[in-house]
């Protein structure tokens, strides 16, 4: 065989569905409906100062300030990426053995198992309790793994794991453990201030979400300088391109727009989610862009009503998930025409 072993076994990731067709009102890849900063469109349209022709700084020191000044840190303790999937693959490759384990919890972000397949390593599925809450034994199952992904607020669930307990598991743990907090703008709090006391963490962030950017893949992770000069090995030289992190920079000085976005989107999120329940729809409390509920129908037929509909949302088929949906909170007018379709698909049985 051509190739590696472990890339002959493997299934790649399969990422929510891109249409081109704009004509769907789509609500299952978790982005943010309303426009970013404007302060975005203004670097933009200034062709002369995105410089093209020129390599882009390899370590985006403008992008590390600003992100920087967003977490009350210093350009050190900042590495940026394309995207956050950059900085999981980063990790990866930094802190994971040939051979070696990675945890994660089921149900979690799917890409860390496909990622796990890659780096060869093995992977350490641990199972989320009822309500997909933190299972007690958390600490033996973990043990001897390089790397833990933590997702907070946790995909596709919606709920955040309570701090103080992952305070307590990064501190008994001998590996690295990375919080994901691709959706954190729109939770009640973070984990940043265990970053500060806890060196073997990396907070992870992301652009696609809160700021309206998934189109120009801008993640960047926090954690001490040491991991992060260790990362900067294993990253490829320019991973970010210059005209994004010109608009990554601009974006992250215009804090006021994002949390305007976001308010909007947790009214809709609270709205959306009364709806729902009034039809019979278990709806699990979220803390991040996207609501994850169980319908009082088959959830695979749902998901295809709607899209017959013009409505896309996530349905995965695997194990404890197969009974749910997951709905990202688009605008005001897009929730309305899918409660309104929920209705008539309901009321069909
Ligand atoms: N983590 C989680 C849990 C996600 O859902 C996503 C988005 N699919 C990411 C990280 C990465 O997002 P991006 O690469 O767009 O920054």
């Amino acid at each position: 065989m051509l190739f590696r072993d472990n890339i002959e076994r493997m299934t790649g990731y399969v990422p929510g569905e891109q249409t081109l067709d704009h004509s769907y009102i789509k609500l299952n890849t978790n982005e943010n409906p309303y426009p970013p900063s404007p302060a975005v469109s203004t670097v933009l349209s200034d062709p002369e100062a995105l410089r093209l022709n020129r390599y882009p700084d390899p370590i985006a020191d403008t992008v590390r300030d600003a992100a920087a000044a967003v977490t009350g840190t210093e350009r050190e303790w900042i590495i940026v990426g394309n995207g956050g999937d950059d900085l999981l693959t980063i990790a990866m490759r930094a802190f994971v053995n040939q051979g070696g384990r990675v945890a994660f919890f089921d149900p979690s972000y799917s890409l860390y198992p496909v990622l796990a397949d890659i780096q060869g390593a093995v992977s350490v599925a641990v199972p989320l309790a009822d309500e997909f809450d933190l299972p007690h034994d958390v600490q033996d199952r973990i043990d001897g793994a390089d790397l833990l992904f933590v997702t907070r607020p946790n995909a596709p669930s919606g709920n955040a794991f309570a701090i103080d307990r992952l305070a307590e598991i990064v501190t008994g743990f001998a590996g690295v453990v990375l919080i994901d907090e691709a959706y954190t703008d729109f939770a009640a709090d973070n984990c940043l201030d265990l970053v500060k006391r806890l060196p073997g963490l990396i907070i992870l962030r992301t652009l696609s979400k809160g700021y309206s950017l998934a189109g120009i893949r801008l993640g960047y992770a926090v954690a001490d300088p040491q991991l992060v000069e260790g990362m900067m090995k294993v990253k490829d030289s320019y991973n970010v391109n210059g005209i994004t992190q010109r608009l990554a920079a601009a974006a992250l000085q215009d804090q006021t727009h994002m949390a305007a976005n976001v308010d909007r989107i947790c009214v809709t999120r609270q709205r959306t989610t009364d709806a729902l329940a009034a039809m019979g729809f278990q709806v699990l409390p979220s803390q991040a862009n996207f609501i994850f509920t169980r319908p009082p129908l088959p959830a695979a037929r749902f998901a295809q009503d709607l899209r017959d509909n013009g409505i896309l949302v996530r349905h995965f088929s695997d194990g404890r998930v197969k009974d749910y949906v997951r709905v990202s909170i688009g605008t005001d007018e897009e929730m309305d025409a899918f409660l309104n379709v929920t209705e008539k698909i309901v009321a069909g049985g």
